[in-house]
């Protein structure tokens, strides 16, 4: 429990002057007026008022303030006047407490109107008085630790007001440590199983994650000293709730332990920030686009910091902020570290140029009559880290940052994204691609028989764009692959005097299915159609065994357990693959996987020169299924000039990289040049990278060069 001296302490902390004499007479005035009274939870009301004022003192707030905090529902929930205030405290603490009072009178459950109404009054009282907010803030911080008391109705209705007014409102006033707090608490009673899972994953992880942070601020640190740089380092883990965000709108693995890590390190002056980017840069590749300058350009909220984002030492992709003690203190603290303690003097947001956003909202408070327009441009300012943009309708959408024409459109409607052909921006014709920006008036253009493409994958940015693409997409193949498996079967029947809807009819391919432990029939053509199975094999259930083809079952056991299993192709478990003799694909490479009539899914690498001939419905798209112990063939041509000794060294660096080497042919030309073929056995990409670089760095070497498809 806090007690009146907690709170004292602290304020002196900050503030030596502190006046503490009014800070006991609010203590003892807000102690009477609270006596006897009682909060849900069976404490003392003076608790409430208590734990209030010390989260004032959290956010380096003054005298005025924290007494505020203090009295703050003394106006409202027993018989003191505003009169009796000004008469202990004076005008300044009774103006306050009256504003928090003002806007705390928001009867939950009210129509949108009034509450809008609500808003309205609370920027009204901000205008005059930012300190009011803050009081305001602070309350709201207490309420939500104490909501369990609360009927279930009532914690989802404030959760939701929380998380949609002031978290945001925090944010804006630079208050991220409560911004988070507010968040991370409302998400737990407004998705209580999402918030559960992702706690427990964090919990489970901790000690890994621990670990992992002291190795990388280990790391950054020892480059920074060697550059004689004084920095601070430092790492955690983000808050739940923009976990969360993250996960849903970026599709971040929970699992990956990385990603929810964000360092930071602080510096003395601006000049050692551009320093600690430089030397971070210099030993750790960075992410090109994932840079940002916010010392140059500060957010509206006056937040600086060199934001980028580097390949860590496993690999992985870290966060790393780079600022100044100064710029700490305010993305910390907020707009309290702006605040000047000078006697008399009042924060004010009319004339203080730090705070544009707040001029601005406090000229449409004046402005903007209609209430609805008014939330509408006051919710656009309060999330700047989504797009608000227009249907043709005047209606507004909000979409994350980053977001497309095909985003919009699958937001209004799953139809409308699947049908869309085109988008005009503001009247004019746009690439679906186009970056949406906040006020774009959005039109699409559809065409009845268009269907999604799969390269849209490659650019949009909303969870609802993603799956409903990639749902299309899996039924598509789905079908495609029924189509085709229905004609493979149907083909190879008739060779054998037997017809596809007779076996229907009789029930006989019912029976295959089950024995091939498919549900329906219809999964059984699409594994043919796949290639998961040659048609052969099913019919061989149906062909007396005199017939069948010998030469099908060793096909099959030598792909089943071998490289195939490297292979994953979207939605489809258990494929049999086989390797395309045209270009040698390894793990690393850009592949794609193509259907080949009764011969299952043939891998080939993006760009082999062969694709142009290949029917563009039967490509799928697969990927490597790293970590398995396969090895594949590559061929190298090694061209340099003749020496003693330059066999031997091209395979000793084969074998220092463990690849075996199956074949070697060597020539020598009349004018003292040598070129050998290799045939080696790689595991991955990388492999085969780090062979070619130490190979080119051999004396005389004069080329190395992978040779696709056979000699
Ligand atoms: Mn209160």
């Amino acid at each position: 429990m806090i007690r009146i001296n907690d709170i004292v302490d602290e304020i002196l902390k900050y503030n030596p002057q502190a006046d503490v004499e009014m800070l006991q007479k609010a203590y003892v005035f807000s102690a009477q007026a609270h006596k006897g009274q009682t909060r849900l939870s069976g404490e003392p009301y003076l608790i409430h008022p208590l734990e209030v004022a010390y989260t004032l003192t959290r956010m380096n707030l003054d005298v005025p303030s924290v007494v505020s905090g203090l009295l703050h529902d003394t106006l409202e929930d027993s018989y003191v006047s505003k009169e009796e205030i000004e008469k202990y405290f004076g005008k300044e603490i009774a103006e306050l407490v009256d504003g928090v009072t003002k806007i705390g009178k928001i009867p939950l459950k009210t129509s949108e109107e009034s509450r809008v109404e609500n808003f309205r009054k609370m920027l009204l009282a901000m205008s005059k008085d930012i300190r009011v907010i803050l009081v305001k803030l602070a309350d709201r911080y207490h309420n939500m630790q104490t909501l369990n008391f609360l009927s279930s109705e009532k914690q989802i209705e404030i959760s939701k007001e929380t998380i949609e007014i002031y978290a945001p409102l925090a944010h804006r006033l630079g208050i991220e440590w409560m911004k988070e707090e507010l968040e991370d608490t409302a998400f737990k009673y407004l998705k209580p199983a999402e918030y559960r899972m992702i706690a427990d994953k964090i919990a489970q992880k901790k000690k890994e994650r621990d670990e992992y942070i002291g190795e990388v601020i280990g790391i950054l640190k020892k480059r920074f000293d060697q550059f004689h740089l004084n920095a601070e380092v430092s790492g955690r883990a983000k808050g739940l709730y923009s976990i969360y965000r993250k996960m849903t709108q970026e599709a971040l693995n929970i699992d990956d332990i990385y990603d929810i890590i964000a360092f930071r390190v602080v510096v003395n002056n601006i000049r050692e920030c551009y320093e600690a980017l430089g030397i971070v840069h210099a030993f750790f590749k960075p992410i090109p686009g994932k840079f940002s300058d916010y010392i140059a350009l500060p957010k509206a909220n006056m937040y600086q910091s060199l934001h980028t984002k580097i390949i860590g030492p496993y690999g992985e992709k870290i966060e790393v902020q780079i600022r100044t003690h100064e710029m700490h203190k305010i993305a910390e603290e907020g707009i309290a570290a702006h605040w000047k303690y000078k006697e008399g003097k009042v924060f004010d947001a009319k004339e203080d140029k730090i705070f544009a956003w707040l001029r601005r909202v406090i000229e449409w408070q004046h402005e903007l009559k209609d209430n609805k327009e008014f939330m509408e441009i006051f919710k656009i300012d309060l999330f700047s880290d989504e797009v608000y943009v227009f249907t043709p309708k005047g209606d507004v959408r909000d979409l994350p940052k980053g977001a497309t024409p095909i985003d919009f459109a699958y937001a209004i409607h799953s139809e409308l994204g699947h049908r869309c052909v085109g988008a005009k921006v503001n009247g004019k014709l746009v690439p679906l691609r186009y970056v949406l920006k906040s006020g774009d008036s959005v039109e699409i253009q559809t065409n009845p028989t268009h269907k999604p493409s799969k390269d849209w994958l490659n650019f949009v940015v909303t969870s609802k764009a993603k799956t409903k693409i990639r749902q299309w997409i899996k039924t598509e193949q789905r079908e495609q692959s029924i189509e085709l498996g229905k004609t493979l079967l149907e083909k190879e029947l008739t060779k054998h005097d037997k017809s596809l809807a007779k076996l229907l009819k009789s029930g006989e391919l019912q029976t295959i299915s089950k024995e091939f432990s498919f549900e329906t029939v219809e999964d059984l053509f699409a594994s043919v159609g796949y290639g998961l199975y040659t048609p052969l094999q099913v019919l061989g259930k149906v062909i007396p065994e005199g017939e069948k083809p010998s030469k099908l079952k060793t096909l099959i056991s030598s792909f089943k357990k071998g490289r195939d299993s490297a292979i994953k192709v979207q939605g489809i478990d258990g494929l049999v693959v086989r390797f395309a003799k045209c270009c040698n694909p390894i793990p690393g490479d850009k592949i794609f996987g193509f259907i080949t009539r009764g011969r299952g899914l043939t891998i080939h690498v993006a760009d082999c020169t062969n694709v142009h001939a290949y029917d563009e419905q039967r490509k799928v798209e697969v990927s490597w299924q790293l970590n398995k112990d396969f090895t594949y063939p590559v061929r190298l041509k090694i061209v340099g000039n003749d020496r003693k000794g330059l066999l031997s060294d091209i395979s000793s660096i084969m074998a220092s990289n463990k690849a075996n080497i199956i074949s070697a042919q060597a020539m020598t030309y009349p004018d003292r040049s040598a070129a050998g073929m290799y045939e080696i056995e790689i595991g991955h990409m990388s492999q085969l990278q780090k062979i070619i670089k130490a190979i080119q760095k051999i004396k005389g070497v004069r080329s190395v060069e992978r040779v696709r498809g056979t000699i």
